[in-house]
């Protein structure tokens, strides 16, 4: 890990998209509700002493990310990839309730980024006095404009991650891991992107790296016909097919036990082959928050493989549901669909 040189001239675009970082107390019902980005800036009187060049943009209303939706990433990434070639990097304000899923999304979006797209938000409202928002805020700013030691110096992140507290995470292998802690996030399989201590140190050698520069590509336009199918003890035949019967349904996110199992029973693996043969396309994900499918270790999961369910192998499940989203929104045939399922298309997923 070496330490950090930062573009002391940068000029970063914040998109400020709601969530508690911005939130005040609303009297009449007692809870917190998003505010404006004026207001959330004049509680962190510090940024002032960045060089940088800040501008922003923000959700009209912001909201709470609960509330996110994939016309939302289609905002963000739109405002990302107008700004592109004026800007050096992105620091979007954002609830941590669906962070890591927005997070996910804008990797796929962004084809071929190679600009900083630093996400963060707080556990607490920046108006309150032990806010981790001021810290968050300031620390993704620094991260956005930081850059590699070469003698033509390029972004130190060229890729979408989640900065939060003491950490940076690769945004599409993040999950919420608390909803009480500062480190809230966590990738349960991939290695920190950076430290945050006294100083940020990266860890170079995890960071994502296109092979080659190509103008950024903007791939909008989810298609939302996906949904998640869990397996737990008690699971019965019908509820399965009734799930895998959804009208409308192209893709399903099934999570599986341990190294990609289900029951070992005929009804649950000749439900999910009828579902197969029916065109729907099932991709296997462990419930488990750290490693992932290995669908030929046992009985059930061979099962589940010959029955057409693809590996997901580490992937969570928020960037599992959005590729599915993503592959199916750029209309390509079920085989193509398939086929970016098995591959890590920016650092997803170990294959
Ligand atoms: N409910 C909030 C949100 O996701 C929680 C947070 O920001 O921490 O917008």
């Amino acid at each position: 890990m070496n330490p950090t040189t930062f573009n002391h001239k940068a000029r970063i675009l914040i998109i400020y998209t709601g969530g508690t970082i911005g939130m005040v107390d609303d009297p009449e019902t007692g809870t917190l509700k998003p505010f404006n980005f004026d207001h959330l800036i004049d509680n962190v009187p510090r940024i002032k002493k960045l060089d940088f060049e800040i501008d922003h943009i923000q959700f009209d209303p912001p909201i709470d990310s609960s509330d996110m939706n994939p016309a939302h990433w289609d905002a963000i990434a739109h405002a990302i990839a107008d700004n592109y070639d004026t800007h050096d990097g992105f620091v979007v304000l954002h609830g941590t309730d669906t962070m890591a899923y927005t997070a996910s999304a804008l990797s796929f979006m962004l084809e071929n980024l190679n600009k900083p797209v630093i996400i963060t938000g707080s556990q607490l409202p920046m108006c309150e006095v032990r806010t981790d928002g001021e810290e968050n805020l300031i620390t993704a700013l620094q991260i956005a404009a930081a850059t590699t030691n070469e003698r033509r110096p390029k972004p130190m992140i060229q890729e979408v991650a989640i900065l939060f507290e003491n950490y940076l995470w690769r945004g599409n292998r993040s999950t919420k891991m608390s909803a009480d802690n500062f480190n809230a996030f966590k990738s349960n399989n991939y290695p920190k992107l950076a430290q945050i201590g006294l100083g940020i140190h990266f860890n170079e050698e995890a960071l994502w790296r296109l092979p080659f520069t190509r103008p950024l590509n903007l791939r909008c336009g989810m298609d939302t016909a996906v949904t998640f199918i869990d397996v737990f003890p008690g699971l019965t035949a019908e509820s399965l097919r009734y799930q895998l019967a959804m009208p409308g349904v192209k893709g399903i996110v099934l999570k599986t036990y341990g190294a990609g199992n289900g029951p070992t029973a005929r009804w649950f693996s000749d439900a999910i082959a009828e579902a197969v043969e029916r065109g729907i396309i099932i991709l296997n994900v462990t419930q488990c928050p750290n490693g992932g499918v290995h669908d030929r270790r046992y009985y059930s999961g061979d099962r589940l493989a010959n029955a057409g369910v693809i590996s997901g192998h580490d992937i969570t499940s928020e960037a599992a549901i959005t590729k599915m989203m993503f592959l199916f929104g750029q209309k390509l045939t079920p085989q193509q669909v398939k086929r970016e399922l098995l591959t890590s298309m920016c650092g997803e997923m170990t294959v």
